[in-house]
């Protein structure tokens, strides 16, 4: 089952990718995860990725390309994977059909205008949740691990902006990429968060 899940930032990929992963037992590959994960151990990659994250802007396409397809070639993906935030260009996505056969793209699809509001109020976990200050009632840990949650560097306003343009101008003519391709289900991500779940697990059986 190899699966691309789809959205423009704040569309709820993560949160989804997460209960997925559980469900089906196959890796949640996040670039913005491995990017973070590089940051944080300062290596040439993290470096690099992080002068373009700061920005809100798209690490270059060999840094990236490169990362995904070693970490798909790794034992793990065999029985498949969930690709988060990966592919984000037409580029990337043509590179991918060469090292890698997708099976379906899944683009949870939330309106433009709620997604500022849903990025901003994004509070992360280390163990890989992310949660809302609108449902945290005051709590700052984290309901499945007990640690403290933390923003995103990158999820102020500012940048939040210019992801959101990237994401219109680059990343959106996927969805028709995929739809020719006959791969694309589309999956209305502004319900509960249950809901989307449900409305996906119907989808991938
Ligand atoms: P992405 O990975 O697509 O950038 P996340 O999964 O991190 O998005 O979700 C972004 C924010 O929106 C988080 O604060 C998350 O708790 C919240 N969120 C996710 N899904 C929903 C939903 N269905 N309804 C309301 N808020 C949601
Ligand atoms: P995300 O965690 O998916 O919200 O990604 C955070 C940031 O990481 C993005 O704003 C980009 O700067 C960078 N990034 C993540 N995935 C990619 C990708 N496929 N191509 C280029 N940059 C990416």
């Amino acid at each position: 089952m190899n699966v691309i899940l789809l959205g423009a930032p704040g569309a709820g990929k993560g949160t989804q990718a997460t209960r997925l992963a559980e469900k089906y037992g196959i890796p949640h590959i996040s670039t913005g995860d491995i990017f973070r994960e590089n940051i944080k151990k300062q290596t040439p990659i993290g470096v690099v990725a992080k002068s373009y994250i700061d920005k809100g802007q798209l690490v270059p396409d060999e840094v990236t390309v490169e990362i995904v397809k070693q970490r798909l070639a790794m034992d793990d993906c065999k029985n498949g994977y969930l690709l988060d935030g990966f592919p984000r260009n037409t580029f990337q996505a043509e590179e991918l059909d060469k090292f890698s056969t997708v099976e379906k793209v899944v683009d949870i699809d939330v309106d433009l205008t709620k997604l500022l509001k849903r990025i901003t109020g994004r509070r992360v976990c280390v163990c890989g949740e992310s949660f809302h200050v609108d449902f945290l009632n005051g709590k700052t840990t984290c309901d499945k691990c007990g640690s403290e949650l933390y923003q995103r560097a990158d999820d102020n306003e500012e940048t939040v902006k210019n992801r959101l343009s990237v994401y219109q101008n680059q990343t959106a003519p996927l969805i028709e990429y995929y739809q020719k391709a006959g791969k694309l289900v589309l999956i209305n991500g502004d319900q509960s968060i249950d809901k989307v779940f449900e409305d996906i697990t119907k989808t991938l059986g």
